[in-house]
């Protein structure tokens, strides 16, 4: 069968066209790469756009009026997204997470959630549908996207003093209604909602005790805030080890306000360290990927908007699934499912990433010169 090196469709990023192996057994849902990991939760990015400009994410600066983002004809549709969707499940993929860019930008979003809601693990079960947004649109889209499926949510927020918290965003944004997105997520029946704070020190270090009162006093267990180590994705937010604040110091200045006690992990692969308050208050948790990398349970593979595979978030090269979705074999005729889940198959077999450990043992290097892809690109 063809191994054509087809051109890249969007030169931002290098993205060869995954080669589709001549033979391969179908997909048993057990899928492994070098490092023995499974390929658990995929990561679907619906849009590139955003309404805030986060400067650690989408700095003004450079996603200005002139930034080219993708153009509509670039968009996987819905139909594309969730037939990709169905051959990572049957991979083994029991989670999706839609992402952005702003998510509930893309229009008509509960209409995709409708379609994934409908797909079902090998063994019958429904899938784990969740969404990660900045809450601005969360108040008027809760109930919609409860109703097409959405099982859960997170929420980024990262200051509960109004003017850091619209300093953050750089637009301006109030964070009175990212509160009554996430009231409205709740009423739903969208709880816990997850929260999650980026903590950059210098800039929103201060909220962290604030932010967690407020949550304990206003959510108790109906969210889960948890605290995310500012991370040097991209190479436009321009990130400084010494604005790191580690977890240790975040849970340190936490306990000595409150007290923590430790609990397991409830999830293989998860990424947060989860404590919960000792008087039964709630829980939060720390995920600190750059203190403590967690790569070696990583299990998450990340599609972006316009439909490239992402073995790793640090990665400067992608996978270019949709030119298998729209283009054609040798012979003319379009790529099956099969055919295309044993190209993913055979690039998960072959994955090695692990970045963020590198990095900790000093080891990193930002790829052979290429640029790594940035979050609004690629999602959290
Ligand atoms: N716009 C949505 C939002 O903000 O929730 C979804 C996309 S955003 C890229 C996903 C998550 O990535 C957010 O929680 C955001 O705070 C986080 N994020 C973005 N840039 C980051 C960085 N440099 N370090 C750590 N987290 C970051
Ligand atoms: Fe937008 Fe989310 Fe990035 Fe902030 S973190 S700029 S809300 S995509
Ligand atoms: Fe996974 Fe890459 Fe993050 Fe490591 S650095 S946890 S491999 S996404």
């Amino acid at each position: 069968m063809g191994e054509t090196i087809i051109p890249l469709a969007d030169l931002r990023y290098a993205a060869p066209v995954p080669r589709v192996p001549a033979a391969a057994p179908a997909p048993n849902g057990l899928v492994a790469d070098r490092l023995g990991r499974p390929l658990h939760d995929l990561r679907i990015s619906v849009t590139d756009r955003c309404n805030f400009r986060c400067s650690y994410c989408m700095p003004k600066e450079v996603f200005d009026r002139d930034y080219k983002f993708l153009p509509q004809t670039s968009l996987l549709s819905f139909e594309e997204i969730t037939r990709v969707a169905r051959i990572f499940v049957a991979h083994g993929v029991a989670k999706l997470r839609l992402t952005g860019g702003e998510p509930l930008l893309r229009k008509h979003l509960e209409g995709l959630i409708e379609q994934l809601a409908a797909l079902r693990t090998p063994a019958g079960e429904p899938l784990d549908i969740t969404l990660t947004t900045n809450g601005s649109l969360l108040e008027r889209k809760a109930r919609a996207l409860r109703d097409a499926g959405l099982k859960r949510v997170t929420v980024s927020l990262d200051a509960l003093d109004d003017a850091i918290f619209r300093r953050m965003n750089d637009v301006d944004f109030p964070v009175a209604d990212v509160l009554r997105g996430i009231d409205a997520a709740i009423a739903v029946g969208l709880a816990p909602v997850k929260v999650n704070m980026v903590v950059k020190r210098g800039t929103n270090e201060h909220e962290i005790v604030p932010l967690a009162r407020f949550v304990r006093e206003r959510y108790g267990r109906n969210v889960v805030l948890r605290f995310i180590e500012y991370m040097d994705v991209g190479a436009t937010n321009g990130w400084r080890m010494d604005e790191v604040l580690p977890s240790d110091e975040v849970r340190a200045l936490l306990a000595r306000e409150f007290a923590l006690e430790r609990l397991e992990p409830n999830a293989n692969g998860e990424t947060a360290e989860r404590w919960r308050y000792a008087d039964g208050a709630g829980e939060v948790g720390f995920i600190s990927s750059v203190t403590k990398a967690f790569c070696r349970d990583c299990n998450r593979a990340r599609l972006s908007t316009e439909g490239k595979l992402f073995l790793c978030l640090f990665a400067s090269r992608g996978h270019d699934l949709r030119a298998l979705l729209r283009g054609q074999r040798p012979d003319g005729r379009p790529w099956s499912d099969d055919e295309i889940a044993a190209a993913i198959g055979l690039l998960w077999s072959e994955r090695d990433d692990r970045y963020s450990e590198l990095r900790s043992a000093g080891r990193a290097e930002a790829g052979s010169g290429e640029r790594r892809i940035e979050m609004h690109y690629i999602g959290g």
